[in-house]
């Protein structure tokens, strides 16, 4: 794990939780805390020597963090005993590429002792995203950052981890990184939530694009020109009629919530808003799927 660069951390043996550390409210205030409380996340190494000297006083759990490994996975869980029989997380995962036009690429893939999987992927550098529980689906939650997964070889009383698929981690997918930032396809206003209309195969290409080539760009190196340009180039599509406007501003401020603080939304909003309504202004020609020159 430390040797791909993933840092990891001790749990206690047998266990997928706690991590071997105190909690802020115990906090002793030594060693790594004399100046204040720090957290398992910030601990997790890459160091060999400590990774070994730790390991050696007890066999304990690994756990990777996630996001500070430059990794999101991806946990798609199984129903547990008691609720109704329906798809486990996998298949709602599967349902939901296809539904999105994927892809869902083969990655790095653990599977858990309860059945689940877990598929690792890496993050754009620059990109924190934060983990979710149930959001992308009802037996699907993902490890960003300030959470963590547990690596292959950890064991609980009920089983093992156990590595399932040994490609190396592949990028996040786009429409992934999306699904778990956006808050669904509604637009919401006031408490009257809106349904919003699904576009065709050819304008949710030309999202999908416009927003990963935004999720793509490095902190700070030209976002408000990309930013611009995809909403731009969606605004001349909401103005030829093949996309939805809500649609597509909730997609755009989706990709752009993967770029940082909360702060710069309300500035990223604008730049959305101008551009959004200037492509509006500027429809795009949309060519007939069949020629219909002939016929003239
Ligand atoms: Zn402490």
């Amino acid at each position: 794990m430390a040797g791909r660069g993933w840092t990891v951390f001790p749990i206690q043996p047998g266990r997928k939780f706690p991590p071997a550390w105190h909690r802020k409210a115990t906090c002793p205030g030594r060693g790594p805390c004399s100046a204040g409380h720090v957290f398992p996340e910030h601990l997790a190494t890459t160091d060999p020597e400590v990774i070994s000297r730790v390991w050696a006083r007890a066999p304990y759990n690994v756990a990777v963090y996630a996001g500070k490994s430059g990794l999101h996975v991806i946990d798609c869980d199984v129903p547990k005993p008691g609720e109704p029989d329906g798809p486990d997380g996998w298949a709602e995962l599967v349902e939901l590429a296809g539904r999105r036009g994927g892809p869902l690429p083969d990655t790095w893939t653990t599977t858990t002792p309860s059945g689940g999987r877990q598929l690792w992927f890496t993050v754009p550098p620059g990109c924190r995203l934060a983990g979710t529980v149930k959001h992308i689906a009802a037996h699907v939650d993902t490890r960003g950052w300030g959470g963590y997964a547990m690596a292959p070889g950890s064991v609980r009383a009920d089983g093992a981890y156990e590595l399932f698929d040994d490609t190396d981690p592949v990028p996040l997918p786009g429409w992934l990184v999306q699904a778990n930032v956006e808050r669904g396809f509604t637009a919401v206003s006031g408490r009257a939530e809106t349904a919003v209309a699904m576009p065709d195969a050819f304008a949710a290409k030309a999202v999908r694009e416009e927003c990963d080539r935004i999720v793509r760009t490095p902190y700070k190196q030209g976002r408000n020109k990309v930013l611009s340009t995809a909403a731009y180039a969606l605004g001349q599509l909401v103005g030829a009629g093949v996309l939805d406007e809500a649609y597509a501003r909730a997609q755009l401020r989706a990709a752009v919530a993967t770029w940082n603080s909360p702060e710069s939304a309300i500035k990223d909003d604008g730049v959305i808003e101008t551009s959004l309504r200037a492509g509006m202004g500027n429809p795009r020609r949309i060519k007939p799927r069949h020629g219909t020159r002939r016929a003239a």
